[in-house]
């Protein structure tokens, strides 16, 4: 598999914002049920370098091996100081491959917000570990990193990037970057770009919880969105498209949710309005979590108005 990337300046400041593009890769071992002539895969990941006329930050990074390497050079080769890693959110497809970044980048940190950091840190024990070695059996580094809390502003020489806690998307919390000097918001797992987002034992609260943080993203006006998980044949960044896209599949998974009986059909209907998305090996595991024994009731507005019988 080869690795895209794309650069694009911001129009009113001193900023340059790249984004890094890591393709959908092979998972091995998919969950029972899925079918085995399709591959199943892990969705396309973006980190983004924001760079200034000598200094960068990188926000998110990756996890296996191999793509871990491409990154790496990617970012040496723009020949900016790296001075942090910031990670937003605690997934672990997000920050375990760069340790061998951060050991070619002296001086350069990997933090999140300390909110952040018990999940992160959770990915690096013994079930952590299980899921993704499971994932990725033999391909992750042999060391890992693991970000630690942020102490002081996030800013490229003296330029700020504003992070925010907007709670709830795909895990809790999740955390968004703002960079005004480049009108683009770096949204981690908040918005997700031509890609079924990730929806493995949500229930409907928490669905709700995460279209007020694309609220909370919709309301720092920047004119781009990067999201974290992007097709790379995705058009552009454009934050109005995301953030309506990513909006809309969570109102119509929820109808779909309420009108199925099956994970099947739960699938199914999804995949009517949004079967263009890529990764449908994540709608899978969405749909097969919702139907699991002991999953929350597919019915129900966070309200609790409809459904109320369960399914
Ligand atoms: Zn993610």
């Amino acid at each position: 598999m080869t690795t895209t990337s794309t650069t694009s300046a911001g129009t009113s400041g001193g900023l340059r914002v790249s984004v890094h593009v890591a393709p959908y890769k092979r998972v091995a071992n998919p969950a029972p049920g899925w079918d085995p002539a399709r591959p199943a895969t892990w969705p396309a990941t973006t980190s983004t370098l924001v760079a200034g006329e000598r200094e960068a930050v990188l926000v998110d990074g990756l996890v296996t091996d191999a793509e871990s390497r491409e990154l790496a050079d990617w970012v040496l080769a723009s020949s900016k100081r790296l001075t942090r890693v910031y990670v937003t959110h605690g997934h672990g497809d997000h920050f375990l491959g760069l340790a061998g970044l951060l050991a070619a980048s002296p001086g350069a940190d990997l933090v999140c917000l300390p909110q952040v950091a018990p999940e992160a840190a959770g990915q690096l024990g013994a079930e952590g570990m299980a899921v993704w070695n499971g994932l990725f059996p033999g391909q992750l580094p042999a060391r890992l990193a693991q970000p630690a809390p942020l102490t002081g502003p996030l800013e490229v020489e003296g330029r700020p990037l504003h992070v925010l806690d907007v709670g709830r998307s795909d895990t809790s919390p999740t955390t968004v970057v703002h960079v005004p000097d480049a009108d683009v918001v770096l949204s981690g797992d908040v918005a997700y770009d031509g890609i079924h987002p990730w929806l493995v034992g949500s229930d409907a609260a928490g669905r709700h919880e995460w279209l007020a943080a694309l609220d909370a993203v919709e309301r720092l006006g920047a004119r781009r969105v990067v999201a974290g998980h992007r097709d790379p044949g995705a058009p552009d960044d454009d934050a109005a498209r995301v953030l309506d896209e990513t909006r809309q599949y969570l109102v119509d998974y929820e109808q779909a949710l309420a009108a199925s009986d099956s994970a099947d059909e739960l699938v199914a209907r999804v995949d009517a309005r949004h079967g263009s998305r890529g990764n449908p090996y994540t709608l899978f595991l969405s749909a097969t979590s919702a139907f699991a024994a002991g999953a929350p009731a597919p019915q129900g507005e966070p309200s609790g108005a409809a459904g109320a019988s369960g399914r």
